[in-house]
């Protein structure tokens, strides 16, 4: 039985190692960074689904290559290692933050149960447990703090008017869609129809119907803010009720510079937070693993509930405007 740090070490040089499972290792795609590569850019897990991280997006090619050859070389036969304390690790459990063993076996009966995949179930508890391990590398490469966002904005709309507010976000939106604007509870009465409008009846009515509107289009002629209404086109609206307007920047530009979703605009709530639309993943695979990772480090599950409510810009919050931060050219 060859112990799974020894496979890893043998297919991708000397390993600084983190923690029993986890450590800093030379990007296998570092020739096609395009950026300066640091010494905490690219992690290797061997628990879970054993998986090569590299902050870095060029190298990804290379990356997907070593991450299929070391799970070949992982997969050839189960191993077990003896953690401190006696506890045991076999080949494909997951080592928790507070030390626990999460088994492979009870990952897998428990999806079952519920009726999901069970390899894709360890997968996502990989994802979780990676996203955990690179989080503070995570916020220190990819930093952008609020003051920063308003100066890199392409286009300047911080100090616009509440109207032009409005009307430029309302720009992002085909024309063609049919948005909801108003407060939380308008919504679910044939009356709440006049809140489902498409973007031209917006347009002349401006900001003053109510603080919130949502991500995605609805069914024309729709008064119930809920998914199955759904069509069209759709954002994802990232937020975080735990992280201040310092610290989720660098989620925002994970998700815009790392894995290349395009952003379209940032939205300060006038409150602790700040929103950043960007286009849905257009695959619920990928929609589901950008979930585990997103929640891990931080963001609000609510943010793939689709028909969630959200800050609208123009529209004022006890006295203060609710007001696009940055806006792509
Ligand atoms: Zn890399």
């Amino acid at each position: 039985m060859t112990d799974p740090r020894q496979t890893a070490a043998a297919l991708l040089g000397k390993i600084d190692w983190q923690s029993e499972v986890s450590g800093f290792c030379r990007c296998p795609g570092e020739s096609l960074h395009t950026h300066p590569t640091g010494k905490k850019d690219c992690r290797v897990n061997v628990d879970g689904a054993p998986t090569i991280y590299c902050f870095h997006a060029s190298c990804a090619p290379a990356v997907a290559a070593s991450n299929r050859a070391l799970r070949r070389a992982m997969g050839q036969s189960p191993w077990e290692i003896t953690l401190p304390g006696g506890r045991v690790l076999r080949s494909g459990d997951v080592l928790q933050p507070s030390g626990t063993v999460l088994p492979r076996a009870v990952i897998q009966a428990k999806a079952r149960a519920e009726g999901r995949d069970a390899g894709e179930a360890v997968l996502l508890a990989s994802i979780t447990m990676l996203a955990t391990r690179f989080a503070s590398e995570m916020f220190a490469t990819f930093r952008w703090p609020f003051a920063q966002i308003l100066s890199d904005s392409p286009l300047l709309v911080a100090d616009r008017d509440p109207d032009h507010q409005f009307r430029t976000w309302l720009r992002l939106w085909p024309a063609h869609s049919t948005v909801w604007i108003g407060d939380v509870y308008s919504t679910g009465k044939p009356e709440h129809r006049t809140h489902f409008r498409p973007v031209a009846d917006w347009y002349q009515i401006g900001p003053v119907m109510g603080n919130y509107t949502c991500g995605a289009a609805f069914k024309p002629g729709s008064f119930q803010r809920s998914n199955a209404n759904i069509v069209g086109e759709r954002f994802m609206v990232v937020e975080s009720d735990t992280l201040a307007k310092d610290e989720v920047g660098a989620i925002f530009a994970y998700l815009h510079r790392r894995l290349k979703y395009p952003l379209h605009c940032i939205i300060d709530t006038a409150g602790k937070s700040l929103h950043a639309w960007f286009d849905a993943p257009k695959n619920p695979l990928l929609e589901n693993r950008l979930k585990a990772g997103l929640v891990a480090l931080g963001c609000d599950p609510k943010v793939f509930t689709h028909s969630q409510p959200v800050r609208v810009p123009g529209a004022y919050r006890e006295g203060k405007l609710q007001r696009l931060v940055w806006l792509k050219d």
